[in-house]
């Protein structure tokens, strides 16, 4: 299987070489070069594997190169149970004949990140090695929160990686600061910037252009590589998840086999729903992929009038994963429908310039045949949030109540009362404060205080590593101006 670029077809990368160098040199995405069919017996035998044993037999057939011996060793250290609380890894929750939940939080961060972070660093470093790079990787992330956390977690400890995390000072919230400050392994370094996110990227970004810095790096074994969301690596281990609990719902009765399920998909940097997308091309008889946005609808816009416009304002949700204006991954979606870099080449070079594009209707209504969307605000968010803990006594984050509500609002319209599957992607737990307004407290507690507070109102435990903050000792408590960044860089490899 060759990788291509999604702004340039000529490209040929192997999987090793596309993994070890995210980004095609053209700026365009890498993709594989075509998709490849699950056969008709794959469902039923996957539906007797372990989840690592799935995540070996999709990634293989993607990963030319990586033999299932190593491929499995990578599945085992990742969704392992010192990694995740249940087996099952990402179980269904079902709600009610037809509603069923996807639960991506039961790793280390209790966030969906996880899923890709936790494999990304066993791909990376095999990738390194099988190119024949011999200098050890330095991660670069700048973080409003959860990537962040998800990337130390997923490179800790893990051989010839190094991983430095910058966060913004005035720009995470109490739990996510303590997440990250109290950080454990022996590769990893954590420091806050001095001012808020841009500031972070912005520094961040300046690091990856630093030309002296590389060459400094290069000498003491280092070279710069960054965790973030377009490499292939993190979109290949969410493919994983949409076949698994496909076949969870089969082998439980709870889907015929060939039975058609639709998806909803709480959505930010369309990385997650773009997995979905690429398991339905596969195979899977997924059915309608439904693109939840929070007031930040420049997804919701598009997929139902085909323009993509980031010439608007910026909120600040309550869904903090889901604010985003430019989706990087949906480059890949219209290359995917297209089949044309020349195209994609055109929509991107508009939206460099102006900060947006329009596709042709004929675009347009073949995304159509796959993708509906929606979008909910932050009062809709915390109603949801109630509602469905009254109706089922299920406890959802804000971001997994968008997703219940655009599902909700799609049914409503439609009348498509197919079997549908809600993607849940972050532990309640990380959101308290936000919960706890929602189920009506009007006293919120004090810092790892909301833990207890939401324990006592639902009577539910917090996570485990969530609840273990309390004990932990804080590692990193430095800060640094952003125009000093290259400095910390050199003296946190010392
Ligand atoms: C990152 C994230 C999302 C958005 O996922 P994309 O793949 O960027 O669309 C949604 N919810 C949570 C909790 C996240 O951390």
């Amino acid at each position: 299987m060759r990788y291509i670029s999604t702004r340039n077809v000529k490209v040929g990368l192997t999987p090793a070489q596309a993994i070890a160098q995210g980004l095609s040199r053209d700026g365009g995405l890498l993709t594989p070069a075509f998709l490849p069919k699950l056969s008709k017996y794959a469902l039923p035998k996957l539906c007797e594997m372990s989840y690592q044993q799935r995540a070996v037999y999709v990634m293989s057939l993607f990963l030319d190169g990586f033999s299932s011996v190593e491929l499995a060793k990578f599945a085992e250290r990742a969704y392992g149970p010192d990694k995740f609380d249940t087996p099952q890894v990402a179980p269904v929750h079902t709600l009610e004949d037809g509603l069923h939940c996807l639960e991506l939080w039961h790793g280390p961060t209790c966030a969906f990140k996880d899923m890709a972070l936790q494999m990304l660093p066993h791909l990376l470093t095999a990738s390194l090695a099988k190119t024949e790079e011999d200098k050890t990787v330095c991660i670069l992330v700048a973080t409003s929160g959860d990537t962040g956390k998800g990337a130390l977690e997923g490179f800790k400890d893990v051989e010839r990686t190094r991983i430095l995390v910058f966060y913004p000072k005035d720009g995470v919230s109490a739990i996510q600061q303590l997440q990250m400050s109290t950080q454990e392994g022996e590769n990893v370094g954590v420091c806050s910037v001095v001012g808020n996110f841009d500031d972070a990227q912005t520094g961040v970004k300046r690091l990856f252009s630093d030309e002296g810095l590389r060459e400094q790096l290069a000498q003491r074994g280092y070279f710069l590589s960054s965790a973030n969301s377009i490499n292939w690596g993190r979109v290949l281990p969410q493919i994983v998840y949409y076949i698994s609990a496909y076949c969870d719902m089969m082998r439980d009765g709870k889907l015929e086999e060939g039975e058609k399920l639709n998806v909803c998909v709480p959505t930010g940097n369309f990385g997650n729903i773009l997995a979905a997308y690429y398991a339905k091309e596969m195979g899977l008889p997924l059915g309608k992929l439904i693109c939840a946005s929070n007031s930040n609808n420049v997804l919701t816009e598009f997929l139902t009038t085909g323009v993509y416009d980031r010439n608007r304002a910026f909120h600040n949700t309550m869904s903090p994963s889901m604010d985003i204006l430019i989706s990087s991954n949906l480059e890949r979606l219209l290359f995917a429908i297209t089949k044309s870099d020349e195209q994609v080449r055109g929509y991107m070079e508009q939206l460099a310039a102006t900060g947006r594009y329009q596709v042709s209707d004929e675009v347009k209504a073949a995304i159509g045949e796959h993708f509906a969307a929606g979008c909910c605000d932050d009062a809709n968010t915390q109603r949801v949030i109630a509602q469905v803990y009254d109706k089922y006594g299920y406890l959802i984050d804000p971001h997994t109540a968008v997703a219940f509500d655009v599902l909700a609002q799609y049914r409503a319209a439609t009348g498509d009362d197919t079997p549908a599957l809600v993607v849940s992607t972050a532990s309640p737990f990380k959101f308290c404060d936000n919960v706890l307004g929602a189920l009506g407290q009007q006293q919120i507690a004090e810092g790892l205080d909301v833990l207890d507070q939401l324990t006592d109102v639902t009577g539910l435990a917090a996570p485990a590593p969530l609840a273990g903050l309390k004990n932990k000792s804080v590692r990193f408590d430095r800060f640094v101006e952003k125009e000093k960044m290259v400095d910390m860089v050199l003296e946190m490899l010392d």
